[in-house]
This record gives C-alpha cells, sequence and structure tokens, in this order.
C-alpha cells in the first residue's frame, strides 16, 4: 500500500472520532464524516469557525429537509450508468464514488456512497457508447475523484480512452491535491506525462475554495503536478460562510495565480438536499462577482456559472445589465426557466 493510501485509510471517519481528535463537540448529521488526519491539523490551525472549517465539520443545518438530491439533474441526462451526456462534445464519466473528504456542501451529498444507478460499474457499456458517439471529443473523470483511484486503474482507464480516435481532451475533477496531497506521486505523474503525447490535452481542474486550504505540503504536490503532467485550472463554488466576500475572493484568485492554476468556474451554489445553509441570492453573487470584475484582469476572472435545475447544465449566472434577479434563467435553447 502507498503512503498516500495509508494516509487515507486513517482518517476520520466517525462521530466520536471527529469529537476526540478536535476536542469539540459537533452535532450529529445524516450524512457521513470523512477527513483525512493532516488535513483534519490543518482545519484545526485555522479555528473552528473558520472557512475553512465551515467546510468540512458538520453543522446542525444538514439536518434540514429543503433541497433537492440531485439538484443539477444530472440522473435526467444519464444514457448508462456511469456517465452523464450533457454536452453534446464531453461527458462526465464517474469511475468512483469515493472522495479524500466529504465536503458537507458537496452537490453529490445525497447520492455519493449509495447504491445510485449513476455509479454503477459499467464500462464496457461506457467504451460501447463512446465508439458510436464520434461527436464525443473530451472525457470529464468525475465522481467521487478520480485521484482517490489507484495509479493502475487510472492507467487502465486512459490506456482504453487513447484507443478510441475521436478522444482528444481528458479532464480530471479533483480536490486530491489539495486534501491529499501526498496522493500527487512522481509515479502518477510520471503516468500522465506519458499520456500527454495520446491527447490533445489532459488538464487537471483543481476544486478550492479558500485560500486558507493551501498548506506548503499541497502547495509542493501543485507545482509537482504543474511541472509534470499539464494545464491546471481551478474550480470554486460560491459558498455562504466560507469565500462570499470580495476579499476572500481576490486572496483565493491570488493565490491560484501564484501556483499557476488558471481561475476557471466560479460555480452559484446547488440547492442540495443537506446544503442549503451555503446558499446566496443569485443577486449577492452577481454583486460580489462585479466587484471581482473592476479588481482583476480579464485572464483570471472565472467565469461565474449556474446549474440550471433539472439537467439543462451550465449557464452565466452573470447579468451584466442589472445586478436584480428577474426570476427566471436563460436556458441553452434560449427559453426562460424560472428559478426560485
Ligand atoms: S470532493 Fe467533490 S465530490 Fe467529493 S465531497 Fe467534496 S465536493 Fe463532493
Amino acid at each position: 500500500m502507498e503512503k498516500w493510501q495509508s494516509e487515507y485509510r486513517d482518517s476520520i471517519k466517525t462521530h466520536a472520532a471527529l469529537e476526540e481528535f478536535f476536542e469539540a463537540q459537533f452535532p450529529k448529521v445524516d450524512f457521513p464524516l470523512l477527513i483525512p488526519r493532516k488535513f483534519a491539523t490543518h482545519i484545526k490551525k485555522a479555528g473552528l469557525d473558520s472557512p475553512l472549517a465551515n467546510q468540512f465539520l458538520p453543522q446542525v443545518s444538514e439536518n434540514d429537509l429543503g433541497g433537492e438530491s440531485d439538484p443539477i439533474g444530472d440522473h435526467n441526462q444519464s444514457p448508462l450508468a456511469q456517465i452523464v451526456h450533457r454536452y453534446e462534445n464531453r461527458i462526465l464519466f464517474f469511475p468512483t464514488q469515493v472522495c479524500p473528504v466529504i465536503c458537507r456542501y458537496c452537490f453529490r451529498k445525497n447520492e455519493l456512497g449509495t447504491n445510485d444507478e449513476l455509479f454503477k460499474a459499467n464500462f464496457e457499456k461506457v467504451l460501447e457508447y463512446l465508439k458510436q458517439h464520434s461527436e464525443i471529443n473530451e472525457i470529464i473523470f468525475s465522481g467521487g475523484d478520480p485521484l482517490i483511484l489507484s495509479d493502475e486503474r487510472i492507467e487502465f482507464y486512459l490506456n482504453e480512452f487513447k484507443k478510441i480516435p475521436h478522444i482528444k481532451f481528458i479532464r480530471f475533477h479533483t480536490r486530491t491535491p489539495i486534501i491529499l496531497p501526498s496522493r500527487i506521486t512522481e509515479n502518477f505523474c510520471k503516468i500522465i506525462e506519458n499520456f500527454k503525447k495520446d491527447f490533445l490535452q489532459i488538464n487537471f481542474i483543481i476544486h478550492v475554495n479558500h485560500s486558507q486550504e493551501f498548506n506548503e505540503e499541497n502547495k509542493v504536490a501543485l507545482s509537482l503536478l504543474h511541472a509534470h503532467c499539464s494545464n491546471l485550472l481551478s474550480q470554486s463554488v460560491l459558498l455562504k460562510g466560507v469565500n462570499n466576500s470580495k476579499q476572500a475572493l481576490l486572496k483565493l484568485i491570488d493565490e491560484l495565480i501564484k501556483l499557476n492554476i488558471r481561475p476557471y468556474y466560479l460555480h452559484h451554489p446547488d440547492k442540495v438536499k443537506g446544503g442549503l445553509h451555503f446558499m446566496l441570492t443569485l443577486e449577492e453573487g452577481r454583486n460580489l462577482y462585479a466587484t471581482l470584475r473592476n479588481h482583476l484582469p480579464g485572464w483570471a476572472l472565472p467565469q461565474y456559472i449556474i446549474d440550471i435545475p433539472g439537467g439543462e447544465g451550465k449557464v452565466s449566472a452573470y447579468n451584466p445589465e442589472t445586478y436584480n434577479f428577474s426570476g427566471h434563467l436563460i436556458n441553452r435553447k434560449g427559453t426562460k426557466v424560472p428559478y426560485i
């Protein structure tokens, strides 16, 4: 077993272990817990009421009943288990339901770790589907978190995808380099480096929401990933109590740029069951984004986007005409969709 795998195995997973580690009391919630111990030490240093802690430690509001189990309608856009095909040129591929940490705001928090059809092993059929759909040129490894898979497994998938001539782009959406940086080994980097010749581009989308998430160890891992693997881009979720201020977002973007990570996505939060306490209104989000536009060069500005509930996909959450929200979003067909 590799070092990162034993670190992961030793994570805090129970309410009792959490209270013992943090020497504090936490509410019992209906969702599972998981925090690797090194990252938990980092959270402890930041403080239990820090933006960092708010993302990973349970809060009583998680037991609220409002919200959706599948807030972005993945199931409505899934032609078969293990994939979502929402946009013509790309699929989301779910090789695992496992993550390096359990984020309290996660939009898949009601699906991960369950018997959900979306995540059932179905790789042979996925390959058949890809071969029949020559319009697909990008595979987005999602989950769960694909970097929690072993090197051998990642190598296996990439080997299969490289045999399909129309697959040009590979993208990994991952939180692992931040949470479990020991996973970014020399061997993993070599594997990715070897596959660079087989695809037009391999991109890593690093999920990070607050500058407090960075530490010496994950900065080294990100540098290694940048030096040997490929392009790094960011995705962040705008979250109440975490990063919903101009200062927090600008500091995060500064850190991203220092680490050669291009700011890519700023997601408006999804109305997930158990995560409504992280929501902010579209007006609040638009006002914040307008402030960012005044403080950042265009190339450093992430796209502020929102997923239309029900599966219609991402659209811009920013309306430059007005910050007052009209009560509807415009979907990709140009139709108005009510959004309350
Ligand atoms: S790592 Fe991503 S998928 Fe996993 S719990 Fe966090 S937000 Fe959800």
